[in-house]
């Protein structure tokens, strides 16, 4: 298992990978979000392997890339290709995108056909570059295994991308995501939130049960990459709450099946506080 961190596309990217790597993560999230992230690919690249970091790839989450309008569908097709072009130049053999949300009111009816459409040629130019489309979780209905499942039929080079702070927000559990599509699982967003909204905190903040998410997690197989997507305004203390976050994974990824609660302990419900955190309370 790698863990990871993605850079904020409004600072410089050369610094941040020379901070992610001093921290000693072991690879980049690559955000390229609008207006504009400009960057070298030669001098990333040089300094990922300066500093041993691997990398993968995350696109813009507003681009309208399944609007059923076709000149805006071939533009979004040449940014998410230009991004692609990008991501492979540097080594990034993982490209995530989105769920396409813009859609004619009229049309919301058929927003997962509009998705999958866009997503077939997408994950074939990805593949031809020598990536591997992930498509992300997040709100319905692309919060669904059963969207997932059709997403990847229709669409056979395309992979899941899991983010267990997404699952936390309605929809299908981690349980569910793990168990049903675990195989097809190539990357992995974590952040913890208080199930209201998507708040990117650090992990054991807010009530996502992390002991039962990263078992179910690691039944499957996984060791892949895992991206800490952990946000705050202020640096040095996003540095803390990062290694704070670091810790505590890595102690649940190698803490032994039987004591992390599995797929056995009790369903714990939205917006209540997870029981293994009463322990903490006092210290
Ligand atoms: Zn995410």
């Amino acid at each position: 298992m790698k863990i990871g961190l993605m850079n904020n596309p409004a600072l410089s990217l050369y610094e941040q990978i020379e901070a992610f790597g001093k921290a000693g993560y072991d690879f980049l999230d690559l955000t390229i979000e609008g207006p504009a992230l400009t960057f070298d690919p030669q001098k990333v690249r040089d300094l990922l392997d300066q500093y041993g970091l691997s990398v993968v790839g995350h696109t813009d989450p507003c681009l309208p890339w399944a609007y059923p309008v076709e000149t805006v569908r071939k533009a979004c097709f040449k940014e998410l290709e230009r991004c692609a072009k990008l991501f492979s130049a540097i080594g990034a053999r993982i490209m995530n995108i989105h769920p396409c949300y813009a859609s004619p009111p009229r049309m919301k009816q058929t927003l997962i056909d509009q998705n999958v459409a866009a997503l077939r040629p997408l994950s074939a130019m990805a593949r031809d570059l020598g990536l591997v489309l992930v498509l992300e979780n997040f709100k319905r209905p692309f919060d669904l295994v059963s969207t997932f499942k059709i997403c990847i039929q229709e669409a056979p080079e395309l992979q899941v991308h899991l983010d267990i702070g997404h699952t936390n927000m309605g929809g299908d559990t981690t349980e569910d995501f793990c168990r049903h599509l675990g195989h097809d699982i190539a990357h992995v967003h974590l952040s913890d939130n208080r199930a209201t909204d998507d708040h990117h905190m650090p992990i054991g903040v807010g009530n996502v049960d992390w002991p039962r998410a990263i078992s179910a997690l690691k039944k499957t197989g996984y060791d892949g990459t895992i991206t800490l997507e952990v946000f705050c305004g202020t640096n040095d203390i996003l540095f803390s709450y990062l290694e704070i976050s670091r810790r505590f994974v890595t102690e649940l990824w190698t803490m032994k099946q039987s004591g992390t609660g599995g797929s056995h302990g009790t369903h714990q419900s939205h917006g209540e506080r997870p029981s293994w955190k009463h322990g903490q309370e006092n210290g």
